[in-house]
């Protein structure tokens, strides 16, 4: 019997094993190393991080992790996960294996629906990318694209205005925004192209221009999409959880779900999706795990 196992070896759930591990709680962290993240080659926002490789950081949250002996990091998949009625968890690993804890953190996080656009793969992570607070500075002044349709493409591209003011957004078909939406994007600046889209064209991981079905094209340096994300592991929504129109997990305080001892931190659950919030969301379910084992141990 673990106290906690830990599906998902991100941010979250490594930040929240160290801090389990330091309380000498016996931990299972099982991880099938694909973070969302893992097409970008520099993590920013993240105090004392700013530009580090992302794959460098979780090895060296790994490497961290090796001196508590009471933290066992497994490369496995979780497979199943059930709660009985004496409130355990039985989670099944790929292969068929079952263990047993006494708490379960989900922390598999979300991947990202990239737009299905010829040439995308060899850009995305360097110059394609969905959030500006990461890759906006990298590429201020540039001239951007943004690619969405309707309030998502609209909301995106006038918070864009802080990082450029030379944007086109694409919408590759009807863009589903009404006439007073257009004006406001005429308003700020932003020109609006509801062209199909043929492909994306760049060289060494860098856009260089969009080029439309009509044989047209547009330079661009980058560009920012949003098309939508779903949960990395149907985990979260098997065992009952409860979800909000983004997708995420609604959870309460300190990552509690609707079941006692399930615990939903990082990109998987609700707030804002970053590397240092999803380690101070691991640490956070963290504490709420270690503070409800003792209240079950201590004697009254
Ligand atoms: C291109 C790109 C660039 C980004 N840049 C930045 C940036 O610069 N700064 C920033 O703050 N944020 C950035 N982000 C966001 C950042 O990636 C996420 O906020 C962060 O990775 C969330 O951490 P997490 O631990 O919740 O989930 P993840 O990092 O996604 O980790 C989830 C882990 O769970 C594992 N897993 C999933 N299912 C299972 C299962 N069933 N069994 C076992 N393991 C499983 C996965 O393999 C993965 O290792 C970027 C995202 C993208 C897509």
């Amino acid at each position: 019997m673990y106290d906690v196992v830990i599906v998902g070896g991100g941010p979250a759930g490594l930040s929240a094993a160290l801090m389990l591990g330091r309380c000498r709680r016996a931990v299972l962290l099982c991880d099938t190393g694909h973070p969302r993240n893992e097409a970008s080659h520099a993590l920013h926002g993240y105090l004392t991080r700013d530009g580090m490789n992302p794959h460098e950081f979780l090895a060296s949250g790994r490497r961290e992790l090796r001196q508590y002996e009471t933290v066992t990091v497994r490369d496995v998949a979780v497979v199943a996960a059930e709660c009985g009625a004496d409130s355990r968890f039985e989670v099944t690993l790929a292969g068929g294996e079952s263990v047993h804890a006494r708490k379960l953190l989900v922390a598999t996080g979300v991947r990202d629906e990239v737009p299905p656009l010829e040439g995308i793969e060899d850009l995305y992570g360097r110059s394609i990318f969905h959030c500006p607070y990461c890759d906006g500075w990298e590429v201020r002044d540039a001239p951007l694209a943004i690619y969405g349709r309707g309030e998502r493409g609209l909301g995106l591209s006038l918070e864009l205005t802080v990082w450029s003011r030379d944007l086109v957004l694409c919408t590759d078909g009807e863009a589903e925004i009404d006439a007073e939406g257009c004006a406001r994007l005429q308003r700020n600046g932003i020109n609006l192209r509801e062209d199909r889209i043929a492909r994306l064209e760049g060289r060494d991981g860098i856009l260089e221009r969009i080029v439309f079905a009509g044989g047209e094209t547009l330079p661009r340096r980058a560009l920012f999409f949003t098309t939508g994300q779903y949960q990395q592991s149907p985990l979260a929504i098997r065992l009952g959880c409860d979800f909000n129109d983004k997708g995420t997990v609604r959870t309460g305080k300190y990552e509690t779900t609707h079941l006692k001892g399930l615990f939903v931190a990082g990109d998987a659950s609700r707030a804002v999706q970053w590397v240092i919030v999803a380690a101070a969301e691991g640490a956070e379910a963290a504490f709420a795990i270690n503070t409800d084992l003792i209240k079950e141990d201590l004697l009254s």
